[in-house]
């Protein structure tokens, strides 16, 4: 056995982290200039882009590498067309409507597209382009694998054309979780791409979510492992949580994708429909959920509120960590710089164990805190009142609670029977080199 780990201990590969900026910048750019935004790689939505400038080009002189995601996906899915993604240029293409296979079957109408997007990717100085690739479970649209590859390959020829020689493509492979899983999609989609001009492979799996799900996720690695024939890197974009750390330890893949607090699922399923309106009776404003670290889950502002209040709360659920002084009260009025926190701390600190000790050390570390966190927490009795009066459901929280630690029980006991099968050493993504070309080690950020 020690021979085995002897060997094994050289080699420390980091770990890919792209984090999504929305239309955060503004917040981000100001954690960003306090130190407590430690990226390496970021992704700008072509609808916002052009007003984040000015975070681009701060991110871009410290060597952070600059992703353009151009949103052609969701222009194409009438649930999305009409959200922030129309202020991507493109979209002004369609008066009014979803930007629909006709406008990429079309030869022309789709070089126009694919030049279009060259010439912006150019313009704003960004590292790398996620070629144009839509949604293969569209129920009104079954060729858009046909178009996607076309468009990947003309978008090289129209980057090199226009003067972005330098831009790397990555390729998004965007559709439900179970279809990833079927041994045909694989073997097709594998041999399709295979020769595509592109640096990374990119999934967005509908419906895998973060929650810490066994038979999901020994499913989605075996997947993985088997698109690993590709012999190119793998980012699995629009994942957090349990389950993100898990792809990871266990060499799935060699990178993730997702905002902060945000973008940590991706669920296609309705894109089909047209979206509901508004009920206007309803209070506007989102529920802001908070991490609750080493847990791996977030809860509402008002869940941990209540929670917290619980005799022992605020020692089970206050954050101990750089991001927050003073616990509970931190968290929930400091909560953006504390999810930043527990959003990429987690992931730098794997990045640091040796590749092959990493199943073991997220067995053993985190989903091992995260049970007797859960524990713990399921076990708090905070009083009715408080939560009556915050508007919490005190039985339908403590029943989610106690779910979740079932949950991660059943998810370790999985994974450590999928250890063993797999043994020292076993099949892992390659990992994914970075592309800023004004990174030099000399320059590159520490931590
Ligand atoms: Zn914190």
């Amino acid at each position: 056995m020690t021979s085995n780990v002897i060997e094994f201990k050289s080699m420390t590969r980091p770990i890919a982290q792209f984090i999504r900026v929305d239309g955060a910048h503004g917040r981000f750019g100001d954690l960003y200039a306090a130190g407590r935004l430690p990226i390496d790689r970021a992704i700008f939505d072509a609808s916002r882009i052009s007003n984040q400038k000015e975070f681009v080009e701060a991110l871009k002189h410290d060597g952070v590498e600059i992703v353009l995601d151009t949103e052609v996906a969701e222009l194409a899915a009438l649930a999305k067309y009409q959200t922030h993604v129309k202020k991507a240029p493109w979209a002004e293409l369609t008066a009014e409507g979803v930007l629909d296979s006709s406008y990429f079957n079309d030869n022309q109408s789709q070089a126009n597209i694919i030049r279009w997007i060259a010439k912006f990717a150019v313009q704003h100085h960004v590292d790398t382009v996620l070629s144009p690739t839509h949604f293969l479970g569209d129920r009104k649209f079954d060729k858009w694998l046909d178009i996607d590859l076309r468009s990947c390959i003309a978008l090289r020829k129209a980057l090199d054309s226009e003067g972005g020689s330098h831009i790397a493509i990555d390729y998004p492979i965007i559709h439900l979780h179970t279809a990833l899983n079927r041994d045909d999609f694989r073997k097709d989609i594998i041999e399709r791409i295979a020769d595509l001009p592109i640096d990374n492979v990119w999934f967005r799996a509908s419906g895998l979510g973060s929650e810490p799900k066994p038979q999901t996720a020994k499913q989605i690695l075996a997947s993985l492992y088997d698109f690993q024939q590709l012999k190119k890197p793998l980012i699995m974009d629009h994942t957090d949580g349990l389950m993100a750390q898990a792809l990871l330890a266990f060499g799935g893949v060699s990178g993730i994708a997702h905002g902060i607090g945000e973008r940590g699922t991706f669920n296609a399923a309705s894109w089909h429909k047209i979206p509901q309106e508004r009920d206007t009776n309803k209070p506007f404003g989102r529920t802001i959920y908070i991490p609750i670290p080493r847990l791996g889950r977030r809860l509402s502002k008002k869940e941990l509120q209540v929670l917290a209040s619980a005799k022992g709360g605020k020692k089970h659920l206050g954050c101990q960590d750089l991001c927050c002084q003073h616990g509970v009260s931190d968290m929930l009025t400091e909560s953006r710089q504390h999810a930043a926190f527990q959003a990429i701390a987690p992931i730098q600190k794997m990045s640091k164990i040796p590749d092959f000790n990493r199943e073991n050390y997220f067995i053993e570390q985190p989903l091992r805190q995260a049970e007797q966190l859960a524990r713990n927490i399921k076990d708090l009795n905070p009083s009715k009142v408080d939560a009556d009066n915050l508007g919490v459901k005190l039985e339908s929280l403590k029943k989610r609670m106690t779910e979740h630690h079932s949950k991660i029980g059943k998810f370790s006991d999985a994974l450590s029977l999928l250890h063993d099968e797999r043994g020292a050493g076993g099949q892992r993504a390659i990992a994914c080199s970075p592309r800023n070309l004004s990174l030099t080690n000399t320059k590159k950020r520490g931590g």
